[in-house]
């Protein structure tokens, strides 16, 4: 338990630490050396790459907070069950009826639970289910557009060819021991790790999204997956993503608003179904 306390703590700062070197490495770096002429500041392609940017951080950022605001969590119970030493439940949370647990980390009864997001620090359910998966595509798209970035400035100011596909394999190891070596700065260095962090954030951020967009269509949850609990007659997937999403759901595809009314019968609808 105190290894996941630890990791709630640890998981905000490290995507608060990475967002700032991402938004710096591309406003002071990137950008400047790769699109800005002498000619104009804020030239068409500079601007059109400022534009995407700001758009994909903007909504990753939205998104979070969004997930932070809404919390899963029942509005009316206040109680902290007692887990016996024996408790059969998963180490994070216990399991309640009608498809709530009581999360371990956040202390609170969580409707619908999904799982507990370390980045957020926050328990993902169905009301903020929705901002989840939108701040997983985003998150995707801007590590992997930086990524892109990345290695056109790196191809553009150190002359490194990634035309090879083993340049990017070798490209940690080598820079690693140049770096101890003394050869290469530690600017230098960090960019490359950014690199990989890029790449394995916007895979795992690309990978986990695709899967709670199959869990939601399904109406199931990854509770209810881990327990065995595979069937959820709540309707057809359109209706399941409907649920989630909100009948305004388009526009919550490129903004960070709120897309579905949260009503007291939406809380009551919640609490009265039957998952289980
Ligand atoms: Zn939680």
């Amino acid at each position: 338990m105190l290894k996941l306390r630890m990791l709630n703590a640890i998981a905000p700062a490290y995507f608060y630490t990475a967002t700032a070197a991402t938004f710096v490495l591309h406003f002071f770096l990137f950008l400047p050396t790769l699109f800005q002429t002498q000619n104009a500041l804020l030239g068409p392609v500079m601007l059109l790459h400022v534009t995407v940017l700001l758009f994909f951080m903007l909504n990753a950022l939205g998104n979070y907070s969004m997930t932070i605001w809404f919390p899963a969590e029942s509005a009316n119970e206040n109680i902290i069950p007692v887990c016996s030493p024996d408790c059969p439940d998963r180490l994070d949370a216990h399991y309640l009826l009608n498809g709530r647990h009581f999360c371990k980390l956040c202390k609170k009864v969580i409707l619908k639970r999904d799982h507990h997001c370390f980045f957020t620090g926050n328990c993902i359910g169905n009301r903020n289910m929705r901002y989840f998966i939108m701040f997983s595509i985003y998150t995707s798209c801007t590590c992997l557009y930086s990524l892109v970035l990345g290695v056109a400035y790196l191809t553009v100011e150190y002359a490194i060819s990634f035309e090879n596909p083993l340049t990017f394999l070798t490209l940690l190891p080598l820079s690693t021991g140049y770096f101890f070596l003394g050869a290469i700065s530690g600017l230098q260095f960090f960019l490359v790790i950014m690199l990989y962090v890029w790449l394995g954030i916007g895979l795992v951020s690309a990978g986990f999204c695709c899967q709670q967009i199959l869990l939601v269509a399904r109406g199931q949850t990854w509770c209810q997956l881990q327990k065995g609990q595979l069937v959820e007659s709540r309707g057809t997937w359109r209706s399941n993503l409907r649920d989630v999403f909100g009948s305004r759901w388009v526009l919550g595809l490129v903004l960070p608003v709120q897309t579905v009314e949260i009503t007291p019968g939406n809380w009551h609808c919640y609490q009265d179904h039957k998952h289980d």
